[in-house]
């Protein structure tokens, strides 16, 4: 479902993705963990194409995200070609993001409505259900300044998947909530992960969620996956040094 073969990114004179592989297989559950500065929120950047590739490709449900075909030959994507490949997926932020001059409903409709085309009926009736399953369906007139962070933080993930993505990326969602919050939140991506088939790719730093929540952990370190294994024995017996050191520190 997303692949990313020999991809370089460098922001000036430094270089944060090193021909990176990287490949997550559909209805996958992956965390990517690893020190700070090592280029985990660079590749969901990449992939909802808020940067683009320096080398490399990127591929998400068997489409180039980072390339099209003209001619016959691969070229960079343009706007429109990545836009619509950037369609499948769905992210939810560390800050939450959610549009503060609309109401709840109005937050989970937007998109639907504008980018899918869904009538305003049938987008009020996904959005009723989707707040039904993140336990909110009684703030839906709401605005998210009178909601908790837990709170704001389940209608973002309700409306990352309001567009029916195929891939979920997940950054750091629950760094910016009250301890007393992050369970709530944690259980709700348990629940959809296990009643869904979406691919859900996660940076996070609570190595007890991604020991029970990921099929897969990569441990990412200047640049590249130095250790990819199941979280059983990625995080419980790691072989890599740099990974136990990295481990010891967070745990
Ligand atoms: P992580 O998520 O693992 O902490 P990031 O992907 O955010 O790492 O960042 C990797 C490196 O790239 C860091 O050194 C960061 O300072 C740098 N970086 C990220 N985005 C930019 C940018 N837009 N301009 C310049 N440097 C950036």
């Amino acid at each position: 479902m997303i692949v990313f073969e020999g991809v370089h990114k460098r922001f000036g004179d430094s270089v944060v993705l090193s021909d990176l592989d990287l490949a997550v297989d559909p209805g996958e559950h992956v965390t990517l963990i690893g020190p700070s500065g090592s280029g985990k929120t660079t590749i969901l950047r990449l992939l909802m194409c808020l940067e683009r590739v320096d080398a490399g490709t990127i591929r998400v449900g068997g489409r180039y995200l980072s390339h099209m075909h003209r001619r016959g030959e691969l070229v960079p994507a343009d706007e429109k070609h990545s836009r619509d490949v950037r369609r499948r997926i769905g992210m939810v932020f560390q800050q939450f993001n959610l549009f503060p001059n609309m109401s709840v409903l109005g937050n989970l409709i937007e998109a639907p409505t504008r980018v899918l085309g869904l009538s305003r009926a049938e987008a009020t009736e996904r959005a009723a259900e989707l707040l039904d399953m993140v336990g909110l369906a009684e703030k839906i007139d709401e605005h998210p300044a009178r909601l908790s962070g837990g709170q704001q933080q389940r209608v973002a993930i309700a409306r990352a998947l309001a567009m029916r993505p195929d891939v979920l990326l997940l950054d750091e969602i629950t760094s910016a909530l009250d301890p007393e919050l992050v369970a709530g939140v944690l259980r709700l991506l348990r629940r959809i992960g296990d009643t869904t088939d979406i691919t859900i790719l996660c940076v996070t730093h609570e190595i007890g969620f991604a020991r029970d929540f990921s099929d897969r952990v990569l441990m990412l370190d200047g640049g590249r996956v130095i250790e990819d294994g199941p979280p059983d024995q990625l995080l419980r017996e790691p072989r890599q040094p740099r990974t136990k050191e990295f481990l010891a520190a967070v745990l």
